[in-house]
């Protein structure tokens, strides 16, 4: 069957033909939407085709997916996805709502959201022959297509910045990636990264520039859409999601993901999305507080390094996922994000900076009453904590060191 009709621009409209394009729109480098053939799509399928599958990764979604499967079944790229939810019900007393859950997006393979990204670019890459998958990346999206790459064989060169945490730089040596640090921001590395892309014929999966990184986003949105068939009840409020912002890629591609789900007809209520973005890196929230879609750069300063973007390349997309779903973009300070982390760590999650935003924004959305005791939310951690240690540290008390002896201990305790 082939589900994969073309693109379509999201800000002119225009349709075109797979081949016609692979980026941006040619007009007014519009963000480009993936077209399925849903009716093809629910011909063939039922949701229970779907809920009964047994494999607990996102290729259980292959059907609604534009892209075939990259075989390569007992490698990492078939981990990716199929994240845990917890319940949190201590820190949901806390914040005095009645159900708190959180997504946990460091079970991934190379441990943040941006797997399901890559593993959906280097199936792409299959299909097209595209010899090397270059991207720019603040960290966690090189990691991910350096690690989906090395799984499959498949030849990628990541383009940080020199400022990128430690852990996040070794992931991408280790993977065998070709890896620069660019002496600049992370937009200067995504523009480097288009150049070599044109000058050496290299496949770029730039967030957001590249159309198949929401394909993968997506899943996140499948799977919270199976979950909530098992946990939420037909009488219960709407649920709102809580996701982090830096370019938009991750909030369109859950919004693409609950899309796809009602036009199929399997979903019968828009989920309310939550945007989170840090104060010192807002672009997408200063229009959403301005009520435009015109969305101007800003010079971001946040020590949430994955969020952290001068001009998002998805900035449209991720503004209509808030307003088209009766949500609302939230910012956070850096203070309180390094607080999310500890107050998160508390109930057995580690996040990095930027997914610990998440529960800042929802700590903050409670208290401007935007979110009530009676909302089911669900948080979504996109990151592990392992990646940026130094963050962690700022969030707790240093540990005494102490003689080998008990009455230190005792002192201590
Ligand atoms: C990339 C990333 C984000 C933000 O995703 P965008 O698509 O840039 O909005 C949030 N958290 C983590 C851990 C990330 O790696
Ligand atoms: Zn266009």
């Amino acid at each position: 069957m082939n589900k994969f009709l073309g693109y379509q621009c999201s800000i002119c409209r225009k349709k075109y033909t797979p081949k016609e394009v692979t980026y941006i729109c040619p007009y007014d480098g519009g963000n480009l939407n993936v077209l399925l053939d849903y009716e093809a799509i629910k011909e063939k399928y039922q949701p229970d085709d779907i809920t009964c599958r047994t494999e607990n990764s996102l290729w259980r979604y292959l059907p609604l997916l534009p892209v075939s499967n990259p075989g390569g079944e007992e490698t990492p790229l078939y981990a990716v996805g199929w994240t845990p939810t917890f319940s949190l019900p201590t820190l949901a007393k806390k914040l005095g709502i009645k159900r708190l859950w959180l997504k946990d997006e460091s079970a991934n393979p190379t441990a943040s959201f941006k797997d399901r990204a890559s593993a959906i670019l280097v199936a792409r890459a299959k299909e097209i022959n595209a010899e090397v998958i270059v991207t720019a990346s603040t960290g966690n999206a090189g990691a991910a297509l350096a690690g989906m790459s090395a799984a499959v064989g498949q030849k990628a060169v990541i383009f940080a910045p020199k400022t990128a945490p430690v852990a996040k730089v070794a992931q991408l040596l280790i993977f065998g990636a070709e890896v620069m640090l660019v002496d600049g921001t992370y937009d200067d590395a995504v523009e480097l990264a288009v150049k070599a892309a044109d000058e050496f014929g290299w496949y770029c999966r730039n967030t957001g520039y590249n159309p198949f990184t929401v394909e993968g986003k997506k899943t996140a949105a499948f799977e919270i859409w199976e979950w909530s068939l098992k946990a939420l009840s037909q009488t219960d409020k709407t649920l709102t999601v809580f996701v982090s912002v830096g370019d938009g890629n991750i909030i369109s591609g859950i919004h693409k993901g609950f899309k796809d789900l009602v036009a199929l007809g399997w979903l019968k209520e828009m989920p309310c999305i939550f945007g989170i973005q840090a104060e010192g890196s807002a672009a997408i929230a200063n229009a959403f507080n301005a009520k435009t879609e015109e969305i101007l750069p800003v010079s971001a300063t946040t020590s949430a390094d994955s969020i952290s973007v001068d001009m998002p390349s998805d900035g449209v997309r991720a503004l209509r996922a808030v307003t088209e779903t009766g949500g609302q973009y939230i910012l956070v300070d850096d203070d309180a994000i390094i607080a999310a982390i500890a107050e998160l760590g508390k109930v057995g999650v580690f996040a990095e900076p930027a997914g610990a935003t998440a529960y800042a924004g929802l700590e903050k959305a409670i208290s401007i009453g935007a979110v009530g005791a009676n909302d089911p939310v669900l948080v979504i951690n996109t990151g592990s904590g392992l990646k940026d240690v130094g963050a962690a540290l700022r969030a707790v008390a240093e540990a005494p060191i102490i003689p080998p002896t008990l009455e230190a201990v005792k002192e201590n305790l």
